[in-house]
Formats: structure tokens, sequence, C-alpha cells
């Protein structure tokens, strides 16, 4: 059949760019810095748990919200993170990685003809699912190099069909962490209008520089009114194994599993077996600035060198990087490309994660979750641009 039988609901959507560019760097054996995920183990007991669960016969469903050993353990975690309670059985949801947990919340709010609020540079999976929805993503663009929020902005783009507003702090592409001022701000903004906070925070733990992570969660506030997501595959350096959660007020909570179970209706059980007994040890967990920051510095400082200009990375695994001073009449797009077959380093243009790109914006993103054997090598090859 050449024609559809049915209408697309995201006639504009193709391949994303982190699929992209990861198949053009295998294609030319580039080292790939572009999409998100660490090129070493995982932790060899998080494996090994993983084995034990499935010999152990832990190989059938697990009940819809998922597995309670390990809704308890996330709830012991965020005592310990924010210093209140949280309830395993009402408000924690375990799901088939952030992306399953986002989706599933934009598709429990969003009507047709709703609008939502996403900040630009976005991750890319917000638009096209509020598209999905016959909803409206309103983007309201953060611009380098700083990256600060205007909030002002931020509210004049609301209108009464506005009922979200989707946030991710640390934030994935810009690399900026939010303080207190910005979480009052939005705080004041969602009460005002009455919208719902969904809070993307899969970088929780990837924050630099003794710089602090703030949640929704630990703001009383926000937490009335916030679907806040994240991911073990981010935490546990395992993103293969699509594994996350959700954490809402226990009414919005039964919203989001109504269509939680009809999405996935339950997320792998031995991979849950396995997370709750490796969650019970905070320092999986706790070390990961300390783990990740000279991987940051070993990057930026090849990187300086070779001629890119920085955008200092607060937060997230990945070190932004103008190339105005090498290719100043490169857009982003063909660089990034150029940079991968030429010189073999793969990284992602960041101009894709706006609606309307700033003129003239010449940064690409490197991941640095990587052995410090391939950045070592990404450096010098990056020193011949
Ligand atoms: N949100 C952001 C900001 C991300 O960078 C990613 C990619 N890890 C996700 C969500 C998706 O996470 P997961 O792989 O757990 O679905
Ligand atoms: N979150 C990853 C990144 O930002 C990509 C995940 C994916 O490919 N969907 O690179």
């Amino acid at each position: 059949m050449s024609q559809l039988p049915f209408t697309s609901k995201l006639p504009d959507v193709g391949t994303t760019i982190f699929s992209v560019m990861s198949a053009l760097a295998q294609q030319h054996g580039a080292i790939n810095l572009s999409q998100g995920f660490p090129d070493y183990p995982c932790h060899p007991r998080l494996t090994q748990a993983l084995g034990e669960a499935a010999q152990l016969g832990h190989n059938q469903y697990a009940p819809m919200p998922g597995l309670p050993a390990l809704r308890q353990a996330i709830a012991a975690k965020l005592q310990l993170q924010h210093g209140s309670a949280f309830d395993a059985d009402a408000e924690i949801t375990v799901t088939a990685g952030a992306t399953q947990a986002l989706f599933t919340t934009i598709a429990a709010v969003l009507h047709p003809g709703d609008a939502a609020i996403v900040l630009d540079p976005s991750y890319d999976s917000y638009a096209p699912a509020i598209a999905a929805q016959g909803a409206q993503a309103i983007r309201v663009p953060i611009l380098p190099p700083q990256f600060a929020v205007d909030w002002e902005r931020v509210e004049a783009a609301v209108t009464p069909r506005t009922r979200l507003i989707i946030v991710n702090n640390p934030n994935n592409p810009s690399t900026s962490v939010w303080g207190t001022q910005d979480l009052a701000q939005l705080a004041a903004i969602a009460e005002r209008h009455n919208l719902l906070v969904l809070a993307d925070e899969v970088y929780e733990h990837l924050v630099l520089d003794g710089l602090q992570h703030h949640s929704v969660l630990a703001h009383p506030a926000l937490r009335q009114r916030s679907v806040a997501v994240y991911s073990f595959g981010k935490t546990f350096h395992a993103t293969g194994w699509k594994v996350g959660y959700m954490v809402a007020p226990a009414a919005i909570t039964a919203e989001l599993r109504k269509l939680h179970q009809f999405l996935v209706f339950s997320v792998s059980t031995p991979a849950q077996h396995a997370l709750a007994a490796h969650l019970a040890d905070a320092s999986h967990w706790q070390g990961l600035s300390a783990f990740f920051q000279p991987k940051r510095d070993l990057l930026a400082a090849g990187l300086s060198q070779a001629g890119f200009g920085l955008v200092p990375s607060q937060g997230t695994y990945f070190q932004l990087a103008d190339y105005s001073a090498l290719q100043p009449d490169m857009d982003d797009v063909t660089f990034a490309r150029w940079l991968t077959t030429e010189h073999g380093v793969a990284s992602i243009p960041v101009s894709v994660f706006y609606a309307q790109p700033p003129q003239g914006m010449r940064v690409v993103r490197f991941c640095f979750a990587k052995q410090d054997s391939t950045l070592q090598q990404a450096v010098q090859r990056l020193a011949r641009v």
C-alpha cells in the first residue's frame, strides 16, 4: 500500500539524532561521544544480581506499579535525599526507563487542544509525545552561553489551554543546573496558572563542581503538583536496562497508573530485583560527581587545547563545545557529521533541540561517560582538527 490508511500523528518526525549519529560513528569507525551512554561496564554486583534473580526464578510478571522491594528501596533513597517520607505504594511507579514515564505523564495529562510548555533546548522526546496527544508544545527558548531561564518569558507563554510545564534539571543538552531561585519561580508560575510540573531529573546525581541538585521533591509546593522522573540507566551506568521510575502525589499517581498498566503493564522482573538490592547501598549512587568530574576535566582540557570554546558543564555527563574558531561557516549538523567522518569523533549538534535554533549557533555536545582511554584517544584526534 503506497498510502497510509490513516493520518500520521507525527508527520514531521524522523529518526532521532542520537540514532543517526551513533550509526554514523559506527559506519566510520569513529569514537562515539554522541549518544549518551557509558562505554565501561556497570558494577559487577549489579550484573551478578541480575543473573541470580533470573536463576532464582524471578522471571514472571512483576506487580503493575513495580516490585514492592524496589519501590521500598526507592522510598528509602528519597527519604535519605529529601528528608521526608514517600509512600512506596501510592506515590512511586517503576517504568520502562525515564522515556516511558515522560510519555505516560504527557499522555495522562494532555487532551487534544491543550498546551504544554517546553524549555528549549529540550530533550527530543518531549515535543513528539505532546504532539501525539493532539496537543501543542509551546517552546520557550533558553539561550547560550549562560542558558539562564527567563521566567517572565516562560510565564508570558502560558495560555488558558496550558496544563503542563516540562522541565529538565540538570539539563540535557545545555548542562546547566538550577538554583533555588529557579525552583521558586517555577513554583510561583505553576501555582498561579494551576499547571502540573513534569520534572525530568534523570541527571540528579551528575552535578559537578560542588553544586547542589535542587529537586522538585524537596520543594513543598512543587512536590504537590509535580511528577518527578528518574532513570537507573543514568545512575547505574546501565542505559540498556531501560528501568526508571516516577514519583507523584497519590491522586496523580493513580491517573498515571491507569495508562501505565496498558502501555507496559509492568517492567522487567529480574532487573527490578537486581536494582532493589543495588539501591540499598547508597555508595552506589552517592559518588557519581567524584567519578565524572575528572572525566569532564580531561575532555574539557582536550577540547580547549584543540581550539574549541567551552560552555562550562555544571551537570549531566555532557560537555558543550563552541567550534566557531575552527569552522565558522559550518552549521552544527554539518560540523558534527564532518567531525565524525573526517576526524573520527562523533558528537551531537545542539540546534536540533530547538524549535527555532538561535541564529549562528556553533555548538556541539560531547559525552564524557567514557573510559579515560577513550577520552584520551578522542582528544588526540580532536587535536588534529
Ligand atoms: N531524559 C533525559 C534528559 C535524557 O537525557 C534521557 C536519556 N537518558 C532520558 C530522559 C531517557 O532516559 P531512559 O533511557 O531511562 O529512558
Ligand atoms: N539520553 C541520551 C542522550 O541524550 C539518548 C537516549 C536515546 O538515544 N534516546 O544522548
